[in-house]
């Protein structure tokens, strides 16, 4: 492919006119890092970015990627690199007769899930709007009704990428099959660029709804352990999640706001699979509680993008577990004893994964997830909030199997992401795809 006289990339170079606005602009959290990158390729198509490579060669620059700009950390600002932004690469087909779609990387998923939605069909996109599908469906990707249909990325079939030597390659199950291994789960560690995803559809539930209960602060521990005692018997129609924030309906101070959201094919499978919530015998004291509320994903968006509001500056960290909830108890404590003002925030969510997925990077997940996200407008205020959920998590290290990417801040935190075997087969696989290390690895890690 000739891509040099096909390319018009648009490239900015630091201190050029437009290239702060262009990296700020690859950023969703307002907390931009101070890391500048020599130079911003912005790709409208594939031969775009098969010339961002060959130009990032030739001046011997490192290659950080952006789809959406939703990483929390900034995993692609890189200092003194290329960053190339491939959030124009957004087509999207879908084939209704093959159950499969295809898109490219910067095609948020609630658009994905809206197009899908008007022909019936469904994909397991993400919970808030605005997240693309690039950095999401690399790094695995919970999404509604993920518990069911797994991580997003076990309904990748395929994808286009553009090899570190410039190649555009195709990598699916019978094809390049250690490329397709490796890009489900190794997210921001990536070693390549993708450029288009060939996806699996389902059909689309017939009824979506949730129950939901609101407790004040008195109540946590026996909330906890509740959760923890139903969680591996929860149906996989339901991912049961408790929100900790300052502001759960009708509570003062911190609160939590218990959701059980269901995707399901008939009402009455709804009604029957949320009998455990129903019956949880601490809802008499519940200060809000409503056994079922029937509504469309809309509302869902609505409901959970307000604890992720934009133009704020965010500072995450995460977990996974199966520890005792005994154990757990005087760290999650800690965490509301400490909680920042709303909407700062502690996600608890049930996954309580199967016991075999099929063989892919993603390899390290837990019956229960934790997360914390400090969520805050001033800069004067980066001080007083932004060292908050390393604060918390660090003291339950012991406590943790590894951690999710979707909320990673490995660059702070190293933590475990995959399994000892997998990483090690994914540095062999960097090693055969870029072995002059064209593309930055995690951060936390040697580069
Ligand atoms: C408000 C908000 C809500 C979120 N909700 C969810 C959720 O519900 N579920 C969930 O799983 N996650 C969620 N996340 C996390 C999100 O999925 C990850 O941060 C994901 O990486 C974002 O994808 P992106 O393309 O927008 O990010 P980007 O910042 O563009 O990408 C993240 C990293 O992925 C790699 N990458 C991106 N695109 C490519 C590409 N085309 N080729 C190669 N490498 C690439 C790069 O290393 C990049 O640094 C949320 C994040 C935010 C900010």
């Amino acid at each position: 492919m000739n891509s040099q006289s096909r390319s018009h990339c648009r490239t900015l170079r630091r201190g050029e006119s437009g290239y702060e606005d262009a990296r700020r602009g690859a950023m969703w959290n307002a907390r931009v890092p101070d890391r500048f990158p020599a130079v911003i390729a912005q790709a409208r198509d594939v031969y775009d970015v098969i010339a961002a490579v060959r130009l990032a060669k030739r001046e011997v620059l490192r290659v950080g990627v952006v789809s959406g700009g939703h990483s929390w950390s900034g995993n692609h600002l890189r200092e003194g690199g290329l960053l190339l932004d491939v959030s124009r690469l957004n087509d999207l087909t879908i084939d209704r007769d093959a159950m499969r779609a295809t898109t490219g990387p910067g095609r948020k998923g609630h658009e994905l899930a809206g197009m899908l939605a008007k022909q019936k069909l469904f994909f397991p996109a993400g919970h808030c709007r605005g997240v693309a599908v690039g950095g999401y469906l690399l790094q695995g990707g919970y999404g509604w009704h993920s518990r069911e249909l797994g991580p997003a990325c076990m309904s990748v079939v395929g994808l286009d990428i553009v090899t570190a030597d410039g190649r555009l390659v195709h990598a699916s199950a019978d094809e390049n099959a250690d490329l397709y291994w490796a890009a489900r789960g190794s997210g921001p560690g990536f070693f390549g660029i993708v450029t288009r995803f060939h996806l699996q559809l389902y059909p689309r539930p017939q009824v979506i709804g949730m129950g939901v209960q609101t407790y004040g602060r008195e109540m946590f521990d026996d909330v906890f352990r509740w959760l923890h005692e139903v969680g591996s018997e929860v149906p996989r129609s339901i991912e049961l999640q408790a929100l900790m924030s300052r502001d759960a309906p009708r509570v003062r101070g911190a609160g939590l706001l218990v959701v059980a959201p269901i995707f399901a094919e008939s009402y009455r499978q709804a009604w029957h699979e949320l009998a455990f919530f129903r019956k949880n015998p601490l809802r008499k004291k519940a200060k809000l509680s409503i056994p079922f509320l029937p509504c469309g994903i809309n509302f869902m968006y609505r409901g959970v993008g307000q604890h992720y509001p934009a133009n704020h500056r965010y500072a995450v960290d995460n977990m996974w577990t199966r520890a005792a909830i005994e154990d757990l108890l005087p760290g999650l404590n800690r965490v509301a004893d400490t909680l920042p003002p709303a909407p700062s925030h502690m996600l608890w969510m049930n996954w309580s994964p199967p016991t075999q997925r099929p063989d892919m990077a993603y390899s390290v997940e837990d019956n229960t997830y934790l997360a914390l996200y400090s969520v805050w407008q001033n800069a004067a205020e980066d001080e007083q909030f932004a060292s908050w959920p390393v604060d918390c998590l660090r003291p339950m290290q012991e406590l943790s199997s590894g951690c999710q990417l979707a909320d990673e801040n490995l660059g702070q935190r190293p933590q475990r992401f995959v399994t000892e075997e997998n990483l090690s087969r994914l540095d062999e696989l960097r090693a055969k795809y870029d072995p002059e290390r064209k593309f930055y690895s995690w951060m936390g890690r040697p580069q």
